[in-house]
């Protein structure tokens, strides 16, 4: 089952012309659309008419350029439907605040992106009145015993920003089904990797920030779901991207469109790079972390759920045990070898670096990240694909060496 490869649904997925019999779809650059019989206004304000039908509206309730993205997106993610957002927190947010009400309560993973984690901690109880109860993602009987019945939803990351613990999809969406609820995850890091749907997610996430844009260039998110749940964020009283607005700017939507076919090559080729280097760090003696090492935790459970063909994912974590050190690291990797970038963010052509602990998770309080399992000296790396594999090999041990991490 989590073997799926989604890239046949995208082959079969019908192609979208230009106006001008372009390769390539046009953008639809309009804000508002007309109608040509005036009966069809209020259709479309009662639902009775939409995209489905060639119909549109105004631009922040569907675009014909965005829903296109979407169903290359619902393709990807194995939905029926999805619709894209200016980011992967207006995604996630819109999730949340569609599937609660104040009062309610959500149980998420106690180790996910510091955004998201702050949105859930701090935003959602002071604004919404929307509590949140944290648990380790991995324990099963935790999950089950925080569910109560308030609880909306659970939320998890497939792979977890930044322990890369695996969620256990399958036997997590067994507790919320029997819960009536669904199951939440944002598949970020994973895209084509893991198929969450599949697998027994209701609703699947994205930041296309990271991997799924490739280039660092732009801000986007994707919600993947049902179609009556995609419906329901675009209702015109109480739909959360149609009335809070996080929409995706049309021309955004069409470079994006355009990123989706090399995706698969280009995951394949971060996980490639990846499990090369962290196994030379590893059989170097450091403290690495990559689900695509036996020594990862998940190792058995995340080859029973990926599709093999993309690997484990371009993403690893190295402990330098102190920030010092880290930033040491670091700093000798972007200013004097030209490894990679000192950056947030991750899925970018080139290798990004940043200390979880100090910024994108920092928004959790010390405590929370050590109960995540978050330390000081954690560098997060998203490998990036340029240069040759022994070029960047050469890069990092030198700045290894330099830095005192391993000896001469
Ligand atoms: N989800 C994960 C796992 C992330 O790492 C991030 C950003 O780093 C987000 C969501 C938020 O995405 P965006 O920056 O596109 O809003």
């Amino acid at each position: 089952m989590g073997g799926r490869n989604p890239i046949e649904d995208l082959a079969d997925l019908r192609h979208e012309f230009g106006e001008h019999g372009g390769v390539n779809m046009s953008v639809e650059a309009s804000s508002t659309f007309t109608v040509i019989d005036p009966e069809t206004m209020p259709d479309l304000f009662q639902g009775r008419a939409g995209p489905d039908k060639g119909c549109y509206l105004y631009g922040r309730h569907f675009n014909p350029t965005v829903f296109n993205l979407g169903r290359q997106m619902a393709a990807l993610a194995g939905t029926d439907a999805a619709y894209c957002t200016a980011s992967g927190m207006g995604a996630i947010s819109a999730v949340m605040l569609c599937l609660c009400n104040a009062g309610d309560e959500i149980v998420a993973s106690n180790a996910v992106y510091g955004g998201s984690f702050a949105l859930l901690r701090d935003f959602l109880p002071a604004k919404c009145g929307i509590r949140t109860r944290f648990v380790d993602i991995t324990d099963i009987d935790a999950v089950r015993d925080a569910i109560t019945d308030k609880t909306r939803f659970v939320f998890t990351e497939s792979i977890a920003n930044p322990t890369l613990r695996l969620a256990d999809i399958p036997r997590l969406s067994e507790v919320t089904r029997k819960h009536n609820i669904p199951l939440v995850v944002d598949n970020t890091f994973s895209p084509l990797i893991l198929s969450p749907a599949v697998l027994g997610a209701d609703i699947v996430v994205h930041s296309i920030t990271k991997f799924i844009s490739g280039a660092s260039d732009v801000i986007a998110g994707a919600i993947c779901g049902s179609e009556e749940f995609i419906g329901a964020l675009m209702d015109l009283h109480m739909g959360p991207l149609m009335l809070l607005g996080p929409t995706m700017d049309p021309n955004v939507a069409a470079s994006v469109s355009l990123r989706i076919p090399h995706l698969p090559l280009r995951m394949a080729a971060h996980s490639e790079r990846a499990l090369a280097i962290a196994t030379r760090l590893e059989a170097l003696g450091l403290n690495v972390c990559y689900p695509g090492l036996e020594s990862h935790p998940d190792f058995a459970l995340f080859d029973e759920l990926h599709c093999s063909e993309y690997g484990y994912g371009g993403i690893f974590t190295l402990d330098l045990g102190d920030i010092e050190t880290a930033n040491a690291l670091m700093s000798c990797l972007q200013n004097e070898q030209r490894f990679g970038y000192l950056a947030v963010s991750l899925g970018y052509f080139d290798t990004l670096m940043s200390c979880s602990g100090s910024s994108t998770s920092s928004e959790m309080s010390e405590e929370d990240q050590v109960v995540a399992g978050i330390s000081a000296g954690l560098v997060r790396v998203s490998i990036g694909y340029t240069g040759t594999l022994e070029q960047r090999w050469t890069q990092l041990e030198a700045a290894l060496r330099k830095t005192g991490v391993i000896g001469d």
